[in-house]
């Protein structure tokens, strides 16, 4: 198609939680897109009032901003669409493509049982019956059903899955508009799809047995002599030239992507699964990761490496190298690599990004305690220990508050389990008292007095320092011990390990030798 630029939409129902699946998705169509300079469209699907609501919408907007997968059109509404779904509506009942039915579930199932018909479905009871009788009765139809082809298949070009035909005789006369006139999910998204002038659906392998009549009603609507709507109000078209009304409307290439599942090959489930994206940002994965590794659910980059920028994906991209098969959604292979990227940060980077952890809505020290000169010393230390920011609390929360919050399980193991703890605390404090008292307070000083502690009490030097570690930080793991002293200084570190001694006395006096 010379001249007509690509077109893609993300088209979501406001309906939970944004879904690892729907980024997935969202991101396959936002490369295609910048790949080929063509136009990324986000179209919210809100026809199910019931089921839809604002803040999921809200939630959409927010992951998909914080993706960096800005929408170049959009966002459309369907609820602000019923117009021209009413037009759709009344142009194929015209056409004589749709027709009135009443019949409920158990009066279908009732003649097909009785008939001892197996496939399940529609039996096209009500086919041929005119609309008279439904105006007539003076209630509307219960509903509105596509007459499908009796014969003949309905063949699907996939770009991922190759060439898919379904079979008409197995096709139901599905319903295409509900009792109150509002349309089903197929034709609402047809409409849409033709009137934005879509040229690639790529979405998610679920939907790949609804496409056959998503086609049927492309082809339909077509027949009959739907117009694109043009150009909707406010949207930007890349050549400013849109094809004749009267051209046919061709179909888009479609692109159904594969299923992600979980540890058992199930498929992902919103209520077993971590699914919620809203949830990585919040634990502090960065966006550049999740997105590296959303690319890699379903793909596979052109070289032997599987960190990659957001750059180096857009240039490689291509549709036509996606997989068929499941996809392992593996959050522990995410995490790896986000704490890969996390390394991959500059120190400013770093520092930058963990923000809300440090001074935003998820710090857990009052924004008054915290420094951030101290914060940017120890960070290249805590960049090189944490696979997600939000490990950086726990990690430098020592330097932020005061008295420091002890882990108990930590006391237990490194103070009240060690009989020499008091001993080697008493040690410590008198040998960093000098190194106060001389001005080298360093770590390299920190680090050798702290060697001489252990020798002195025939120890190695990890095991002698546990007790000082868990004393001045309240944990057994960290960021390396003596920098951590060198930043919090002498006043702080004596105080805490003071504290920690008078702790030791108060419980019973431990090792005083
Ligand atoms: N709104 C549909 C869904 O969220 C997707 C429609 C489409 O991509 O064609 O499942
Ligand atoms: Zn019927």
């Amino acid at each position: 198609m010379p001249g007509v630029t690509l077109r893609v939409r993300f088209a979501p129902s406001p309906t939970g939680y944004f879904h690892v699946g729907s980024a997935r998705t969202a991101l396959f169509n936002w490369l295609v897109a910048r790949r080929a300079g063509g136009t990324f469209i986000l179209r919210i699907e809100d026809t199910d009032a019931e089921r839809n609501r604002e803040e999921w919408v809200d939630g959409i907007l927010a992951a998909l901003a914080w993706l960096g997968m800005d929408a170049d059109e959009g966002p459309y509404r369907q609820s602000a669409r019923t117009e021209r779904y009413r037009q759709a509506v009344d142009m194929l009942w015209e056409a004589g493509v749709l027709y009135a039915c009443d019949c409920t579930r158990d009066q279908v199932e009732g003649r097909t049982k009785a008939a001892g018909v197996l496939t399940p479905g529609y039996d096209g009871h009500c086919r041929g019956r005119g609309l008279a009788r439904v105006a007539g009765s003076g209630e509307p139809p219960r509903a509105l059903r596509f007459r499908t082809p009796d014969e003949g298949t309905v063949a699907v070009d996939d770009v991922v899955r190759g060439r898919v035909e379904f079979p008409c005789s197995a096709m139901e006369d599905f319903v295409a508009v509900k009792a109150n006139g509002g349309p089903l999910f197929v034709l609402a998204n047809v409409v849409d799809d033709i009137d934005m002038a879509i040229t690639h659906v790529i979405r998610g392998e679920d939907l790949l047995p609804t496409t056959p009549r998503g086609i049927l009603v492309w082809q339909a609507l077509a027949a009959a002599g739907w117009q694109p709507e043009g150009t909707p109000t406010g949207v930007r078209s890349a050549d400013g030239e849109r094809a004749a009304p009267d051209e046919r409307i061709p179909l888009p290439v479609f692109a159904h992507l594969p299923m992600l599942v979980n540890e058992q090959r199930k498929k992902l489930s919103k209520r077993r699964d971590p699914v919620a994206v809203e949830r990585y940002r919040d634990e502090g994965y960065l966006p550049q990761a999740f997105v590296n590794y959303l690319a890699l659910l379903g793909w596979s980059p052109p070289v032997d490496r599987e960190l990659f920028s957001v750059d180096e994906l857009v240039s490689w991209f291509d549709l036509a190298d996606v997989n068929h098969s499941p996809a392992f959604f593996d959050v522990a292979k995410l995490t790896h690599l986000n704490g890969e990227h996390v390394r991959a940060l500059s120190t400013d980077a770093f520092v930058e990004a963990c923000a809300p952890w440090t001074k935003g809505h998820l710090a857990r020290w009052r924004s008054e305690d915290f420094d951030p000169e101290v914060f940017a010393r120890m960070a290249p230390l805590v960049q090189e220990r944490v696979a997600v920011l939000g490990e950086v609390p726990d990690m430098v929360g020592f330097l932020f508050t005061d008295p420091v919050e002890m882990d108990e399980a930590s006391w237990e193991k490194a103070v009240v389990g060690d009989p020499q703890a008091g001993e080697l605390l008493d040690a410590a404090a008198a040998a960093y008292r000098g190194l106060e008292a001389a001005g080298t307070w360093t770590a390299d000083a920190l680090h050798r007095a702290t060697e001489a502690v252990a020798e002195g009490a025939g120890r190695k030097l990890g095991k002698a320092q546990a007790p000082v570690r868990v004393a001045v930080t309240g944990r057994r793991v960290g960021p390396p011990l003596f920098e951590s002293m060198e930043v919090l200084g002498p006043r702080r570190v004596l105080e805490r390990i003071g504290r920690a001694r008078a702790r030791v006395a108060g419980a019973g006096g431990t090792g005083t030798g």
